[in-house]
């Protein structure tokens, strides 16, 4: 697939770099797109914003890794127009290595919460969240009490010893979450819960967050931390398999009477170099709107990003619905901490 995109973008970038020197004024508009996200529901929101603005979307499919890599590569040079990724950490930091550019919308201002965008400076903002995703907890109802696992300070009771299951923990996802825990209780209580954490985990961190829920209920622990979405695919899946797992475990959404349950985004920016930036914020515009917000946050088992949209999607309304209490920690802290939060794994050996 990388292979694929590889050529995509470089036949792209030939296009662009043709029709400069030419300068065609009657070339298609167009918008280069680096996505990490390939869920086949977002095809239809990509045509639809070509066929109401007339604009062809590029499109490079890789993962995050694979698209930071490629856009390092590439610099000054760089086909890339918008940059979708999964995650404010990643997000952040490939702000804070400068691949992306501000911008400034009204659009983009009024629809989404400033806390899902990175924080916003003279020049305007960089990063816009369009999805969100909440990071939960599963727990085996048959070895854990539910009101010792509804908030994430729990997770490093003594009373979870030997029953936690977690992903590595400078897994973005947990990096996040780590972020804005140490952002609430302050650097030193912080690392004294990381340290908790460790002490209770039933095994060394491995695998995905399903490993984790399916270790939940095959029994090897009894505590672990997801994202929802995976929550939701395991209970849209027709495969028994998963059905007898989700028999096994139940969710629970941290924090609800206190600071509200971590969530997460999957957003968009901008880049540094893009040759099409009226076009790009044009498309990021879009994918605030209703219509795009349906597909992109439904398709992957979201919950919108823009205020007073929501989606019918039955496995989220199991879960409980999509009105739970977030944090409201702005995720641009999660910027700011990462490298701390990183640092304090280290030291309580948080693999
Ligand atoms: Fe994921």
């Amino acid at each position: 697939m990388f292979k694929n995109a590889s050529s995509l973008a470089v036949a792209a970038l030939a296009a662009t770099t043709l029709f400069s020197a030419v300068s065609i004024a009657s070339a298609q508009e167009q918008v280069n797109l680096y996505s990490a996200r390939h869920y086949q529901t977002d095809e239809g929101m990509y045509e639809a914003f070509t066929r109401t603005t007339g604009i062809k979307i590029n499109r490079v499919d890789a993962d995050d890794a694979g698209i930071l890599a490629r856009l390092k590569a590439e610099g000054a040079a760089s086909p890339a127009d918008v940059i979708l990724l999964v995650d404010a950490a990643r997000l952040a930091s490939a702000d804070a290595q400068g691949m992306f550019q501000p911008i400034k919308s009204k659009v983009l201002d009024t629809a989404i919460p400033a806390n899902l965008r990175a924080s916003p400076t003279a020049d305007g903002v960089t990063w816009t969240g369009f999805s969100t995703r909440a990071r939960v907890v599963v727990y085996d109802p048959a070895r854990v009490k539910a009101t010792d696992v509804d908030t994430y300070e729990k997770l490093a009771d003594p009373k979870l010893k030997g029953l936690l299951c977690t992903r590595s923990g400078s897994h973005p996802y947990n990096l996040s979450l780590f972020s804005t825990v140490v952002e609430r209780l302050g650097d030193a209580k912080g690392e004294e819960w990381l340290k908790g954490v460790v002490a209770n985990m039933a095994r060394a961190p491995k695998g995905g967050d399903t490993d984790q829920i399916k270790a939940v209920a095959s029994g090897e622990c009894g505590v672990a931390l997801t994202n929802t979405y995976y929550v939701a695919r395991l209970i849209k899946s027709d495969k028994i398999d998963d059905k007898a797992v989700m028999q096994k475990v139940k969710v629970m959404f941290p924090n609800q009477a206190t600071t509200g349950t971590h969530v997460n985004i999957a957003g968009a920016a901008v880049a540094k170099h893009a040759k099409n930036t009226a076009n790009a914020v044009k498309f990021m515009e879009f994918l605030s709107s209703p219509f795009a917000q349906d597909y992109f946050a439904n398709g992957n088992n979201e919950f919108p990003a823009s205020k007073g949209v929501t989606v019918n999607n039955p496995a989220i309304a199991a879960m409980g619905g999509a009105n739970f209490k977030s944090e409201t920690i702005p995720l641009g802290v999660v910027a700011k901490n990462q490298v701390k939060v990183q640092q304090m794994l280290d030291r309580v050996g948080y693999k």
